[in-house]
């Protein structure tokens, strides 16, 4: 069994053979402390297409897009390999993505490799074949069969926020329909997809070409599965700039896209609710992973009878919180994930100011962070919805508290974002709780700390947060054409 993080860096799956970079090395950097972790191997073009023409000879030339069973057994597999080696694998995500350590046993990686259980499952059990009603059209009498089959060969893109959540989610449904795929990870965390192809390649009975991981410092190389004539699917999470971009390239060959994008999400307090409680958990929620989550909730809602209250609660909730060490298993706010990004966050820190707002808590860097790219947990109040802090996500752990007058005005808005991907909302009486949550128009809500988050519950975003969902049955469907077979009857 290969190590997972090699000094002399990993390496790319293409057609079932792990492989050196065409391009050479890249570096991969701990986000906690700056220092360089290591290298990836660094694609170029040349492997991408090699890759793309690997995972089409797959798909095209052997029986995987028929065989369920098998598949479910190679997915099992692959759940089994990343928990038999599960304690490399976490160690690996709070070196590279700076992962608090407790979010490992969760959503950060037990969670998700689990959940691959739940394609495997779904591969055996579903209805690949069901009829329709015999019919008459043209006085013709009919037998029809609705038959559901793979897309083909799937482009799978993917941030760094929360790599093997997001990796898992595409790949397992991606592979339980039968089809090929074509891993292309972020820049900033190439170590994670590059353990899950060597996995994969050792460990799995998964067929060459079947399952490809192109690690590479390039988005362009990326880029080339949205043009390619070869690709038939990209399913794509990132941004909503980035996303906008596979689209357009995607539209010259009309491939399908399954887009998961960018949020800027409302907690929603009624004035009837635990105001306390709920500020709490609004404040704790938006510092979790340095709030380098797309379905946080960046935009605290609350009624301007109780706003004082509500600040003081957010204010004490946020103050206690430190941006530490994620290794620590207390932490609960690591890093950011590059320097880069905490420029980018402390550039909307200042813009806070020049709109007005004010900066209740936080707003530096904590003392203590050393060279890691480490930001406090931030309150910015005393700007409107209309302020670019209300409206960019900033994917930093930082809160916009934002008064409202009436259930109405909070309703207005919760929805007047060009996002539309998550929300809470938190109150007491069940009939005003109804009303907000079918007005705002978003893919998920959490009532008072309901937790929408599991492996059958379909994830994604209504407006400019995306198309398609991701995870459930509708989240493997994604990956599936329909194809109607008319007989005599
Ligand atoms: P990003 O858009 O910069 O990059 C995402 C991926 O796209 C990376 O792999 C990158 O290399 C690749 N890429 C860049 N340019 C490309 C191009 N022109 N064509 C094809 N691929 C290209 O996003 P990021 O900074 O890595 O991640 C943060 C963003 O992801 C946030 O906006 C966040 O909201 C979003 N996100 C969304 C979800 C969701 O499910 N809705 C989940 C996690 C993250």
């Amino acid at each position: 069994m290969s190590d997972l993080r090699p000094a002399d860096g990993t390496k790319l799956l293409i057609g079932g053979k792990l492989l050196e970079g065409s391009g050479g090395v890249f570096a991969t950097i701990n986000p906690a402390t700056g220092a360089h972790l290591g290298t990836a191997a660094d694609a170029t073009a040349d492997d991408m297409g090699a890759a793309i023409a690997a995972a089409r000879a797959a798909f095209d030339e052997t029986d995987w897009s028929t065989d369920p069973a098998f598949r479910a057994r190679c997915l099992r597999q692959l759940r089994d390999a990343m928990t038999e080696h599960v304690e490399e694998l976490r160690e690996i995500t709070i070196a590279e993505v700076g992962a608090p350590r407790m979010l490992t046993s969760g959503p950060h990686l037990e969670g998700p490799v689990a959940d691959l259980g739940f394609f495997a499952d779904l591969a055996e059990t579903y209805s690949w074949r069901t009829d329709l009603p015999i019919a008459e059209p043209m006085g013709l009498r009919t037998r029809r069969q609705l038959r559901r089959e793979a897309v083909g060969v799937v482009g799978a893109i993917t941030p760094w926020n929360f790599p093997h959540q997001i990796n898992l989610a595409k790949i397992g449904p991606a592979l339980a329909a039968g089809n090929a795929v074509v891993l292309k990870p972020a820049p900033d965390t190439p170590w994670c997809a590059a353990a899950l192809g060597t996995l994969a390649a050792e460990h799995t009975d998964i067929p060459p070409g079947v399952l490809n991981v192109v690690t590479s410092s390039d988005h362009q190389v990326g880029a080339l599965l949205s043009e390619d004539p070869r690709v038939d699917l990209v399913s794509f999470t990132g941004s909503t700039r980035t996303g906008k971009a596979v689209m357009a390239a995607a539209a010259n060959t009309i491939k399908k896209v399954f887009l998961e994008l960018g949020g800027k999400s409302a907690f929603v307090v009624l004035d009837d609710a635990d105001i306390k409680a709920a500020c709490s958990m609004a404040a704790f929620s938006v510092s979790v992973h340095a709030g380098q989550g797309c379905a946080l909730c960046t935009r605290l809602l609350v009624p301007r009878s109780r706003y004082e209250e509500a600040l003081a609660a957010t204010a004490k909730t946020l103050g206690g919180i430190r941006a530490g060490d994620p290794d620590d298993p207390r932490t609960v706010c690591g890093p950011l994930i590059s320097e880069r990004q905490r420029d980018r966050v402390e550039r909307y820190l200042a813009l806070a100011g020049k709109e007005g707002g004010e900066i209740v808590v936080g707003g530096g860097r904590p003392a203590d962070g050393g060279d890691g790219f480490f930001v406090e947990p931030t309150l910015i109040a005393g700007v409107s919805n209309a302020a670019t802090v209300a409206r960019e996500e900033i994917f930093g752990p930082v809160l916009v508290i934002l008064p409202y007058e009436d259930d109405d005005d909070a309703i207005r808005i919760a929805n007047d974002s060009p996002y539309g991907l998550s929300g809470a909302v938190w109150g007491t009486d069940p009939d005003r709780i109804d009303r907000v949550v079918s007005a705002i128009r978003t893919g998920t809500l959490g009532v008072n700390g309901g937790t929408w988050y599991a492996a059958d519950a379909p994830f994604g975003g209504y407006k400019q947060s995306g198309i398609g969902r991701e995870m459930g049955v509708a989240g493997f469907e994604e990956y599936l054409e329909t194809k109607l077979v008319a007989y005599p009857a």
